[in-house]
């Protein structure tokens, strides 16, 4: 600690007697030359040889060089003129230790895998480090049993699986990546008895089929395998030992949750490549797939079960590991216990250039713009923070335990600001709560692109198709979400917002500028790739560096708070009109959403006098921006969602059968899917509540 207190004087010191043209303390800049000198700052050259550091070895949360990698982001936070910290935590994960999978019928058949990820040349591929491709969370488990194929794992998929009067019970059950999170596969094979599970990824995903594989291209090769968590963290992330509370090193055994009790898979699962899947899927017979679950692979895709028979042999090296967050602070001038938090994780699967090494660098670059802004003079209004989060691939351990521990001083947080896979494309998107989305942008029409014009400019131009929900409906109120302007996405989860969003009810946004990625989680995803299909110049480095900075800068100073809860209660009124309209299709009488209806377009139109405050003096300020504060905690449902108490916002949640998707109004369309009258009453009560109180809020500042 004595260390911070020295670099806060240090900084101070540098201020006052400054070189020369610094400005003195407190002059004020104009808003024009800060963001100018800001945007000035980020640098292919350095974001690149950044990367060239955070790449250069496998970085796996826990291990040697995760610590390094971690050390190497806190003494670049520490160059930018941040005071900065390395938390540790210890949570429990999973390395693997002996991982096979072999083919033992019929006869003439063989396989024996998983085999290493190789391609004709990779510079990076013989590295001895790269874990043997596995399963975050799976268990350990030796099982021999006939395969049955059942498409994506989805819960309509086990579902048709039972009207064709194939049993998965005690078979090893094969599933291919895509539409859902593997942890939901997982989940389900779990509820319908499979003793295995095997996932693996099929080319129509992200192999040939979508176009030349690596080296050649950018798509997954023969070889290429997805890791990743199956983790339940649709119920709980973070470390499942350590519900609500942080992972303390010194946290007493008796305060943890036995590993053998903590709610984690109970399916043995592996990952593995589309060419050793093909063998096994080959030789199925039975009854012949339904046509969308054919993939890209040349034979006409089979149910089974068997004739093939599997072998699993799995031993998962558990234990409490160290990992390490890196927490780098700015003290506001004004607001000191507001705070804007800005994070991408470290940890990576292998190499990890684009998940999350680009967003790592990107963070960086932000860091360093906002450290030359600091040697000018400059002191933000708010707290800044940003944060390196470590353990993230393993089930959003960093972020999860951080936020649990933080979770009374960060009731003051006004944004959580993400980033993740941040560069493997030159196509920018984002995703905000909806009070952000317009905010979203507005931050892009300050930034350049590397296209021409602005971001905002060519993120509209690129046309996509929006994803809006669902709201067709003769509802009263046109919903403003439909305005003609760039689509903003809904936060899901698979990334570290969910404890800040989910959990601690922190608006919160995502960022990203993404391409023809075919290498996620897979030892290929490594600096050759990168420099070679994301972003050869590092011009998109660039760019997601300062909207990400322009994000953080726009919070730390503005006077009003930039929510529009206007458009937020909008958009909630058209969910409440979807979900009406499912559960009429539900119920032969379906309950009454009038209350809900109503509580919402009462939100909407606080929303709308809030923003038309003109705040004449600090102290209004200061109410104004409460209110608007602590309207986004007032969606938290007191006892959280049902089943899932740690996820508690109202409108946003993981889906509980996709997992990266938003499900939204979680608690009601969860009691429709599930057919349950009572629930649906129930969870509208509660959703009305939460939204008469949020009213309520900014009701008192109009
Ligand atoms: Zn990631």
């Amino acid at each position: 600690m004595k260390h911070f207190i020295l670099a806060c004087l240090c900084a101070a010191l540098l201020v006052v007697s400054g070189p020369g043209g610094a400005a003195p303390v407190g002059e004020p800049h104009t808003q024009a030359e800060l963001d100018k000198l800001f945007l000035s700052v980020p640098n292919p050259k350095v974001a690149e040889e950044d990367l060239r550091v955070l790449t250069s070895a496998p970085h796996i949360a826990g291990s040697p060089e995760d610590k390094k990698a971690a050390e190497f982001v806190a003494q670049k936070f520490r160059e930018a003129g941040l005071e900065t910290e390395i938390v540790e935590y210890k949570v429990w994960i999973n390395y693997p230790s002996e991982v096979s999978v072999d083919v033992v019928a019929p006869p003439g058949v063989k396989m024996h895998g998983p085999r290493p990820e190789r391609v004709s040349s990779d510079p990076y591929q013989d590295d001895p480090r790269i874990a043997v491709p596995y399963c975050g969370s799976s268990p350990s488990g030796d099982v021999e049993a006939e395969v049955v194929y059942a498409n994506y794992g989805r819960l309509e998929d086990f579902k048709r699986l039972e009207q064709m009067k194939v049993d998965v019970r005690g078979k090893i059950v094969i599933v291919r990546y895509g539409t859902n999170y593997r942890g939901v596969k997982a989940y389900l094979a779990q509820q319908f008895g499979a003793a295995g599970l095997l996932i693996y990824s099929d080319p129509l995903e992200d192999g040939y089929f979508k176009g030349e594989p690596y080296p050649r291209g950018p798509w997954r090769p023969a070889t290429g395998v997805q890791r990743g968590s199956i983790g339940y963290s649709f119920n709980l992330p973070g470390d499942p030992t350590t519900p609500g509370i942080a992972s303390l090193p010194g946290l007493p055994s008796a305060q943890r949750t036995p590993p053998q009790q903590a709610e984690m898979p109970k399916v043995p699962t592996t990952p593995l490549s589309w060419a050793d899947a093909e063998p096994i899927l080959k030789h199925l017979t039975g009854a012949e797939s339904p046509r969308d679950w054919q993939g890209a692979l040349p034979f006409t895709y089979r149910i089974g079960p068997g004739p093939v028979r599997v072998r699993m042999h799995l031993k998962q090296d558990y234990a409490y590991r160290s990992i390490w967050d890196v927490i780098g602070r700015v003290s506001g001038s004004v607001y000191p216990e507001e705070w804007v938090l800005a994070g991408n994780h470290h940890d990576a699967w292998v190499f990890g250039a684009v998940d999350p090494g680009s967003g790592t660098v990107a963070m960086l670059e932000a860091a360093r713009g906002i450290g030359r802004l600091l040697k000018a003079g400059w002191r933000p209004k708010r707290t800044i923070i940003f944060a390196a989060w470590d353990g993230e691939e393993h089930g959003l351990m960093g972020s999860t335990e951080w936020a649990e521990q933080h979770a009374a001083e960060l009731d003051r947080t006004v944004a959580y600001l993400n980033m993740d896979s941040a560069v493997s494309g030159p196509n920018f998107g984002a995703s905000a709560v909806p009070s952000l989305k317009q905010f979203m942008r507005e931050v892009t029409k300050s930034v350049p692109s590397p296209k021409g014009g602005t971001v905002y400019q060519a993120w509209r131009a690129a046309g996509e198709n929006p994803q809006q929900p669902d709201v067709t409906g003769s509802g009263r109120i046109p919903v403003v979400q439909l305005r003609a302007d760039v689509p903003v996405g809904d936060l899901g989860s698979g990334s570290d917002y969910t404890p800040f969003l989910q959990h601690l009810g922190i608006a919160s946004t995502d960022i990203a500028s993404s391409g023809s990625y075919g290498v996620y989680h897979s030892a290929f995803d490594d600096m050759a790739w990168f420099k070679r299909f994301a972003d050869p110049d590092f011009a998109y480095e660039q760019e997601m560096a300062r909207v990400f900075g322009m994000e953080v800068l726009r919070f730390a100073d503005a006077d009003q708070l930039p929510y529009d809860y206007e458009n937020y209660g909008k958009e909630i009124a058209a969910y409440i009109r979807t979900a009406q309209g499912r559960a009429e299709k539900t119920f032969a009488k379906p309950p009454s959403f009038a209350a809900a209806l109503e509580a919402a377009e009462r939100f909407a139109r606080a929303g709308s006098a809030v923003s038309e405050i003109q705040a004449k003096d600090a102290s209004e300020i200061t109410a104004v921006n409460r209110a608007l504060r602590e309207a986004e905690r007032a969606l938290l449902l007191p006892r959280g969602l049902p089943g899932r108490p740690w996820f508690r916002h109202a409108i946003y949640a993981p889906g509980r059968y996709t997992g990266y998707m938003a499900t939204v109004i979680p608690g009601v369309n969860e009691a429709i899917d599930a057919n349950d009258y009572q629930g649906t009453e129930q969870q509208l009560a509660a959703l009305t509540a939460v939204l008469a109180r949020a009213a309520g809020i900014l009701e008192r500042h109009r």
